[in-house]
């Protein structure tokens, strides 16, 4: 497959950030509150170049090594890399030490791994928590899905809220596939529950973020709550074999 040129992209990112300044209208945000993460997994530095130039500054990327090698070729002032795939504990170390974010804390041993290596850098990471709230087996993320146990999640998440290093700013979910828009919305609105029930157990932390919607759906997770929207396809198209 060819990549797309430059300007489809920049055309498409244009479209992108539209799409989401009428969804944050309608439902009467401020799109300034929304950041547009482009997901560029298994797409070149140059694609990521061409976002970059039309004003994309947040990047998604799910595998660490295909990561740090894009990181290392380009030097973009300004940018912010998010991890978004699932993290391996052997990867913690360069996880901590290279991505801006870290949006898919599943368990405590991975949080108090990255906390380690954050704390041997010198630095605090933001991160989000990974839930999965539809029960779907194959999802990662802390188990959300009944209601009838967050309190006891609470007390799970509690220990996290205690490493110094990791900076707990709020929830990230991937809800069941389905082309439909609209399919994804009760589990968009279990989160923002679910971050408003936290946010009440655990007040010792903002729990500001929601990381949710996607190419498919952006729009209605916007019109749910969500602060960070992860597009990819719909930016930088389909993507390549990994
Ligand atoms: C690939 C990916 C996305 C982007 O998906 P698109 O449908 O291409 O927009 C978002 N979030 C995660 C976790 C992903 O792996």
């Amino acid at each position: 497959m060819t990549e797309l040129a430059a300007e489809k992209i920049q055309q498409n990112y244009q479209v992108v950030r539209e799409r989401l300044s009428k969804a944050a209208g309608q439902t009467g945000r401020d799109i300034a509150d929304i950041r547009l993460i482009t997901v560029t997994k298994g797409h070149s530095v140059d694609v990521i170049r061409a976002a970059y130039d039309v004003g994309a500054r947040d990047f998604g990327e799910n595998y660490v090594q295909e990561a740090l090698a894009k990181m290392n070729e380009l030097s973009m002032l300004g940018a912010q890399w998010h991890m978004i795939g699932h993290v391996q504990s052997r990867k913690a170390r360069e996880v901590a030490q290279n991505f801006t974010w870290l949006q898919t804390i599943d368990s405590l041993k991975l949080a108090q791994r990255c906390d380690r290596f954050a704390f041997e850098s010198e630095r605090i990471l933001p991160v989000l928590l990974e839930c999965n709230v539809s029960g779907e087996a194959s999802k990662q993320g802390w188990p959300a899905w009944d209601e009838d146990r967050w309190l006891s999640l609470a007390d799970e998440l509690r220990p996290l809220l205690e490493l110094n290093n990791l900076e707990v700013r709020g929830l990230m979910t991937m809800p069941p596939y389905n082309p439909d828009p609209n399919a994804a919305r009760p589990y968009f609105r279990r989160l923002r529950r679910l971050r408003d029930f936290l946010s009440q157990q655990l007040a010792q932390t903002e729990w500001k973020e929601l990381s949710m919607g996607m190419s498919h759906d952006f729009e209605t997770a916007v019109e749910e709550g969500a602060t960070m929207v992860r597009v990819g396809t719909a930016i930088v198209g389909v993507r390549g074999p990994a």
